[in-house]
């Protein structure tokens, strides 16, 4: 079956029950969601009576919570070795960490991080170090999935080779996978119209079984253009025919796909997108 849903928000008052209902409104079987602003680190205290209604209306409605994703805010990165922003960033994935594993979620997604101007090589090994003490020290057994970028700027895990860098680092394995992101593929030059060889090429670098979540973007940009601005579904560089067959594709059947399209004229353009993905799917 497709699992299929988009971001949707987390609010302090009306907490996860609000994400789980605002995904129902758009017809989706999962969802992904921030624990606080993506962009500052003010977090709220989780509600476990407001954990627990949302699990019973995910049960009622079908969602899995396996399928649920949570997205790391975009202020850590751990490719930055200045010590004071290095500790900060540790400092909050453990802290992430937590949070998601209060909220019984498996899944994390984060963006590798920016080397800042210190070089790839630099970047993937401050990541690794990073990783491995943040890993060390935290036992749950949520799992952090790496977000393929668009190697916009300075940002690591622009190919499969510096995610799977990275990966090889990494001493706990269990507790790193990855999360495709199409618009970024497409911006860091890997050509979805051939994405049976996209794929075959992932599975030789890291294997398919690493991928955990695929965000499902247009782009505004041609391929290659390491640019990072999604677009809707079917009105970008990539298409809808092409997005179908990453979505459709029978080896990533059953991972979650998670739209990130932006909002048109203030509104949530995810019920129509979702409905559209739907009457195409062959899953
Ligand atoms: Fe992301
Ligand atoms: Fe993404
Ligand atoms: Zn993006």
């Amino acid at each position: 079956m497709l699992i299929i849903g988009s971001h949707v928000g987390y609010k302090k008052d009306s907490g996860l029950v609000g994400s789980v209902k605002e995904a129902l409104s758009y017809k989706a079987n999962t969802f992904m969601f921030y624990t606080g602003a993506p962009q500052n680190t003010i977090r709220s205290s989780i509600d476990l009576n407001n954990v627990k209604e949302a699990y019973k209306l995910m049960e009622e409605n079908n969602i899995n919570k396996d399928n649920v994703i949570v997205h790391a805010p975009y202020i850590i990165n751990l490719a930055n070795g200045d010590e004071s922003k290095f500790n900060f960033s540790c400092n909050f994935l453990s802290e992430e960490l937590k949070r998601v594993n209060k909220f019984g979620m498996k899944y994390l997604v984060l963006h590798p991080g920016s080397h800042v101007g210190e070089g790839v090589e630099t970047g993937i090994s401050n990541i690794v170090k990073a990783l491995n003490l943040v890993l060390s020290k935290d036992d749950s057994n949520v799992m952090i999935l790496l977000e393929t970028m668009a190697g916009k700027g300075s940002e690591v895990g622009k190919t499969f080779e510096e995610i799977k860098a990275i990966m090889d680092g990494v001493n706990y394995k269990n507790r790193i996978g990855v999360c495709i992101d199409t618009c970024h593929l497409n911006d860091a030059g890997y050509d979805l119209t051939n994405f049976t060889e996209v794929l075959n090429t992932f599975d030789k670098i890291i294997g398919i079984d690493k991928i955990k979540c695929i965000h499902i973007n247009d782009s505004k940009n041609i391929l290659g253009s390491h640019k990072d601005r999604h677009e809707n579904i079917g009105k970008g560089a990539i298409g809808l025919d092409t997005l179908l067959e990453v979505i459709n594709n029978p080896k990533l059947k059953d991972v979650p796909k998670i739209l990130e399209t932006p909002y048109i004229d203030g509104h949530a353009p995810y019920k129509e997108e979702i409905e559209l993905i739907k009457s195409r799917s062959i899953i």
